[in-house]
C-alpha cells in the first residue's frame, strides 16, 4: 500500500506499513540482524554522512523495526514514529527529547504508575519539575502551568481510575503559551482515540497491551505529529538506547491487522460487563467511559469512538471482599498489565500502583478496594459467570 492516509482505518489495520521487498512476500520479513554489510568503504561513509539511505545497525534503522513504525505512524495519522522496547521507554524517548534542566511538566495525577514515578523521582534530579493534577479539571490545569511550563503529559482514560481529560480543550490551552501535549492513547488505541485531530502534538502507546493485543511482547512507541520534529527523537532514540527489537516489531506489527474488530469487541464486551457490575447489590460503584454515571461522560462521547475495555470499580466490602473476588473468578486470570485477547483482573492498590505513595493515590482516587479490569474477546457470558463465581463467594 504506497500512500496510507485516505484509507479506512480497517484497511490500514491490515495493509500500512508493508511496502514492496525484494522477494515480493506479502508479510515483511524479520530481518533478525544487527548489521548490515556496506557495498565498499564509500558506501558506508555515504551512509555514515546521511549523503545516501540505507541500513547501518539496528539501534539506528531496521526494515521490520521500521515497518511497525510506520503502521502505528499512519494509523495515527502522525508523521512519523519512533519504536521502544517499552512503553516506558516510550515515555522517556518523550521526556528526554523535549526537556531541560529547569523546564516544568503538567502531568495526569491519575496516570499509569511508572510514568508518574519516572518523572517525580528521576527527571526530578536532572531539575525537572512536575505538577501531578487532575487534568479532567481546566482549571486546575491552568493554575498549575507556570512560564517554564514545557509539556503537559495526559493519559485518557487516565489509569487505573478512568478519569477522561479534555484533549481539544487542554490543546487550546497550551497552543497559544507554546506549551506541547503529548497523550498517553495506550487505553484507546487510534481506533477509538485520535489525539492529532483533538489539537495533540505527540502520542505515546504501550503496544505491549492493545496494539500488539495477544500478551507476549513488551514494546512502545512514540508518534510524533510534526516531520520536522521526527529527526531528534531519532537522534536521541539512537544516544540512549532502548529500541524495539525486529521480531517484537514483527510480532506488534501481526497484533495491528486485527486491531480494529479486537476493538470493536472489547468496546461490546465490556459494555456488557460494566452494565452487569453496576447493577450487581455487591458492587458499590463502577468506573467505565460508556456508562453514563461516568463523572466525564460527556467528554468521552465527544472525543472517543468507543468506551473501550478498561473498568475499574470497588465492591461495597473493600478491600476484603476484593480479594475473595479476584482469588475466586474464574476464566479471569489475576495479572497485571492489559489491552490483550485474555480478560485480567487486578488490585491497582497493591500491584500496578504499589509504588505510588498512599496519599497521592488518595489524591488520584486510587481507593484501596478498587479493581481493575481488562475485557478480553472470550464470550461475554461465561465472562461473566466467571465473574459471578467470585462474587458468590463474598
Ligand atoms: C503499560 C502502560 C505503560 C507502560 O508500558 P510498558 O510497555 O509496560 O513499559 C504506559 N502507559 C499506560 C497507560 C500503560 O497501560
Amino acid at each position: 500500500m504506497k500512500s496510507n492516509k485516505n484509507y479506512s482505518l480497517d484497511t490500514r489495520c491490515v495493509h500500512s506499513g508493508i511496502e514492496d521487498n525484494e522477494v515480493g512476500a506479502v508479510v515483511t520479513p524479520i530481518y533478525q540482524t544487527s548489521t548490515f554489510k556496506f557495498k565498499d568503504v564509500d558506501h558506508g561513509a555515504r551512509l555514515f554522512k546521511g549523503e545516501e539511505q540505507g541500513y547501518i545497525y539496528t539501534r539506528m534503522r531496521n526494515p521490520t523495526v521500521e515497518a511497525c513504525e510506520m503502521a502505528v505512524a499512519s494509523l495515527e495519522g502522525g508523521a512519523k514514529a519512533l519504536g521502544c522496547g517499552s512503553g516506558m521507554a516510550a515515555t522517556n524517548l518523550l521526556l528526554a527529547t523535549l526537556l531541560n534542566a529547569g523546564d516544568h511538566v503538567v502531568c495526569s495525577e491519575s496516570v499509569y504508575g511508572p510514568t508518574s514515578t519516572l518523572l517525580s523521582t528521576v527527571y526530578s534530579r536532572f531539575g525537572i519539575k512536575t505538577s501531578f493534577v487532575d487534568t479532567s479539571d481546566l482549571e486546575a490545569i491552568k493554575n498549575a502551568i507556570n512560564d517554564k511550563t514545557k509539556l503537559i503529559f495526559i493519559e485518557t482514560p487516565g489509569n487505573p481510575t478512568l478519569v477522561m481529560s479534555d484533549i481539544q480543550a487542554i490543546a487550546d490551552i497550551a497552543k497559544p503559551k507554546g506549551i506541547k501535549v503529548a497523550v498517553d492513547n495506550t487505553f484507546m488505541s487510534p481506533i477509538l482515540q485520535r489525539p492529532f485531530e483533538l489539537g495533540a502534538d505527540y502520542i505515546i502507546h504501550s503496544m505491549t497491551k492493545f496494539l500488539n493485543g495477544h500478551g507476549d511482547v513488551v514494546a512502545g512507541m512514540v508518534v510524533v505529529k510534526n516531520e520536522e520534529e521526527y529527526p531528534t527523537f531519532r537522534k536521541v532514540l539512537n544516544h540512549i538506547g532502548g529500541v524495539i527489537d525486529p521480531f517484537n516489531s514483527f510480532l506488534v506489527h501481526r497484533g495491528i491487522k486485527t486491531l480494529k474488530i479486537r476493538m470493536e469487541r472489547h468496546n461490546e464486551n465490556a459494555m456488557k460487563i460494566a452494565e452487569f457490575l453496576e447493577n450487581h447489590p455487591k458492587v458499590d460503584w463502577v468506573r467505565f467511559p460508556g456508562l453514563k454515571s461516568h463523572p466525564q461522560y460527556e467528554i468521552g462521547q465527544k472525543q472517543m469512538s468507543g468506551p473501550g475495555g478498561m473498568i475499574s470499580f470497588e465492591l461495597k466490602g473493600g478491600l476484603d471482599a476484593g480479594k475473595i473476588l479476584m482469588n475466586n473468578v474464574e476464566v479471569w486470570q489475576l495479572a497485571v498489565s492489559l489491552g490483550g485477547v485474555e480478560s485480567l483482573i487486578q488490585h491497582p492498590a497493591s500491584m500496578t500502583h504499589a509504588i505510588m505513595p498512599k496519599e497521592q493515590r488518595e489524591k488520584a482516587q486510587i481507593t484501596d478496594g478498587l479493581v481493575r479490569l481488562s475485557v478480553g474477546i472470550e464470550d461475554v457470558d461465561e465472562l461473566i459467570e466467571g465473574l459471578n463465581a467470585g462474587l458468590d463467594k463474598i
